[in-house]
């Protein structure tokens, strides 16, 4: 029997979603690893000659494994089971082992080596030498260096580092399904509007129940935080929500990630050492657009300072208005995005329900389409016949001005059970040569939209369709390459300081007017949004944003501080550092049973440790090159094209700095962050 996930033939085109099942990884895994260490020894045993024909070859078998692998992790993010849990976790350790295999090998590192010091290098072309600098780059960091002892310890530190990762995430997962509130009757929901309520009836109805549910994915969790009129409901949601997976909350001790969470930061001090950095950031950063901790530090330290006091501000205008509402202060922390709404209803006289209605997806879509073709000269077709992992999913090509395509996008949209909650775009292809001709870069764009009830359409928030626009920003970058590399290509080896700013970027189109005007259309009448309600949404855009800018703040600071301070002597309490970041950035209060560390999976689980200040420091990047499309047209096409030529199509070729140069004629300059948050 064929195993869908080997695909050795050059005549692979894209993953067969129905026809994988658990039972396939680790024999597609341990068959294409097999070839590849067969082919290395083979390879040593001929004279080991550093060549590029060698790069080649170990380009062909990690493609090979990025083709098996990609299909299995995505769907271990949205179709969730216990089997293919765990078949992903020992593929995981399997992949995890052959990278430190690979990248300790003596006679590997020496061919890349050997070829960046042969008269062969100069004849390379700046592609292909930058993918060998990275290479001897990334050798470096994995401990190619160290004597054998210490590379074993290495391996370990980075082994165990792996499943500490998984184990948060799974944790997470649990913790967040473990919790439900069963309603019969809708009393208590009092001021959810009609869309939210149909959410958790949706829910209800998913789990084989009658009338409404709350759990703790984030839409339910917003709808109450945002709209329940109950404080102690909005209690009860909030003390669930912020404990998930730690000592405190209605299931303390069940799935607790705090002993994790003082492991990995423990480990990840002893591999950075291992590898002769004073800690992890100096590590991380080695592999970043921003050059030391202190340039980082300083970069939110200055933007803390304009903050606060703009978010003292509107936490006291808030206070004032809820107080004046005849709210009991001090606010609690479960009130806060009530009393928010509320006042932005008040101030804007805007509301998501208003808005919704304007807000189909289809014809969000449609706009994002649009903002593609205009800018890049790009269709999106829609393809039924591809075969996929659920019946929501959809799949478009990309076509170029001659109809030829040369990508494809999968859109996963709603949110279900069994799928990882939030947004986030990943690689499924990334554009290669073959001899049959070109791979085409594939992606996943993933959301978790509240999915469309009985007979009325998807309704989006507008921070929905933010939302959209943000990861399909992330899937251009890997889509619109022309670099036939994978090492370097799509967002494959961006800085992570840098990657989001295509994401970051993209988000501006959805605040366009000349966009809103097309696009945004009642879904029932197709009448254009009224004119006095896009005034409102565009004035929105401001509202109440140093406290979102501080609560970032509060993110990035964190994470820099737990990995930059960490004293192996005598570690600090990891929830000491949050409190101490909070007193420094936060205007709003915080209880001490808040757990926010335990489901902080962006650096415990994912891949932001010492990273997470790279959303703001991307944003700055997006600001920034947004400023370019301000004065000179949003839809301009030769804009467009420079974004594509100097930054999406080029990828990794080159570092992000000088891409970013490349197109806005100078370095980065922090002015148009500041104004898009109000702080000039
Ligand atoms: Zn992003």
């Amino acid at each position: 029997m064929q195993n869908p996930l080997r695909h050795p033939d050059q005549a692979f085109r894209l993953p067969d979603f129905s026809a994988i099942r658990p039972e396939h990884v680790l024999p597609a895994l341990d068959g294409i690893l097999q070839d590849y260490h067969r082919g290395i020894e083979r390879w040593l045993e001929a004279g080991g000659d550093a060549n590029w024909s060698m790069v080649e070859s170990e380009t062909d078998w990690a493609d090979q494994l990025n083709r098996a692998w990609s299909p299995v992790s995505h769907l271990n993010s949205v179709a969730d089971s216990e089997e293919l849990r765990k078949a992903y976790n020992a593929g995981l350790e399997r992949l995890t082992e052959h990278e430190s295999w690979r990248q300790q090998h003596p006679g590997i590192f020496g061919a890349y080596r050997g070829l960046k010091e042969s008269a062969d290098f100069s004849g390379l072309t700046p592609v292909q030498q930058r993918i060998i600098d990275l290479e001897l780059r990334d050798f470096h960091l994995a401990g190619v260096g160290l004597p054998s002892k210490e590379q074993e310890e290495y391996r370990g530190l980075v082994m165990r580092l792996s499943k500490l990762g998984s184990r948060f995430s799974e944790n997470l997962i649990d913790a967040t399904q473990a919790w439900i509130l069963h309603f019969t009757d809708s009393s208590r929901l009092a001021g959810l509007p009609d869309a939210d309520l149909n959410l958790l009836e949706g829910i209800a109805q998913s789990r084989g129940e009658s009338g409404w549910v709350v759990d703790l994915s984030a839409p339910s969790f917003h709808a109450v935080m945002t709209h329940a009129d109950d404080s102690e409901l909005r209690r009860q949601v909030y003390t669930a929500y912020v404990t998930r997976a730690s000592d405190q909350g209605p299931t303390s001790g069940q799935w607790n990630n705090m002993p994790l969470i003082e492991e990995i930061l423990s480990l990840r001090h002893q591999l950075a050492q291992l590898l002769g950095f004073e800690n992890y950031v100096e590590y991380a950063l080695a592999r970043r657009m921003a050059d030391t901790p202190g340039s980082v530090l300083e970069f939110l330290d200055s933007l803390a300072n304009k903050a606060r006091p703009a978010a003292k501000l509107q936490i006291e205008s808030l206070l004032k208005f809820a107080h004046g509402e005849g709210a009991r202060l001090p606010l609690e922390a479960w009130d806060i995005a009530y009393w928010s709404e509320r006042y932005r209803q008040c101030e804007l006289q805007l509301s998501d329900e208003e808005l919704k209605p304007y807000f189909p997806l289809e014809g969000m879509l449609k706009a994002l389409f649009f903002v593609a073709r205009q800018l890049f000269g790009i269709t999106l077709v829609a393809d039924d016949e591809i075969d996929t992992w659920h019946p929501d999913v959809g799949f478009y090509w990309l076509q170029d001005a001659d109809g030829d395509r040369f990508a494809g996008l999968y859109m996963d949209l709603f949110s279900r059970k069994d799928k990882r909650g939030g947004a986030w775009m990943d690689v499924c292809l990334s554009r290669r040569k073959l001899q049959t001709g070109l791979q085409l870069p594939m992606a996943y764009l993933t959301c978790n939209f509240a999915p469309p009830v009985s007979e009325q359409p998807c309704l989006m928030t507008h921070n929905d369709v933010q939302t959209l626009f943000h990861e399909f920003g992330h899937c251009l970058h890997h889509l619109l390459t022309e670099i036939d590399w994978p090492q370097v290509n799509g967002i494959n080896s961006v800085e992570w300081d840098a990657v989001e700013l295509p994401s970051q970027l993209m988000e501006n189109w959805c605040w366009e007017e000349d966009i809103l005007s097309r696009f945004a259309r009642h879904f029932q009448d197709g009448n254009p949004m009224p004119e006095d309600l896009k005034c409102r949404l565009l004035r929105s855009r401001n509202f109440q944003k140093a406290l979102f800018l501080v609560r970032q703040l509060e993110y990035a600071m964190c994470d820099m501080r737990l990995h930059l301070e960490y004293d192996p002597e005598n570690p600090a309490n990891p929830l000491d550092v949050l409190e101490q970041v909070r007193r420094q950035v936060c205007v709003v209060p915080v209880p001490g049973w808040n757990r926010f560390l335990t489901s902080f999976s962006h650096i415990f689980g994912g891949g932001y440790a010492a990273g997470y200040y790279g959303y703001l420091w991307a944003e700055q990047l997006a600001a920034d090159a947004w400023g370019r499309f301000q004065s000179e047209g949003p839809l301009e096409s030769e804009i467009g094209d420079a974004l594509r030529k100097e930054i999406l199509s080029v990828g990794a070729s080159r570092p992000a700095i000088e891409s970013f140069i490349a197109f806005r004629g100078r370095p980065p300059e922090s002015g148009p962050l500041l104004e898009s948050y109000g702080l000039l």
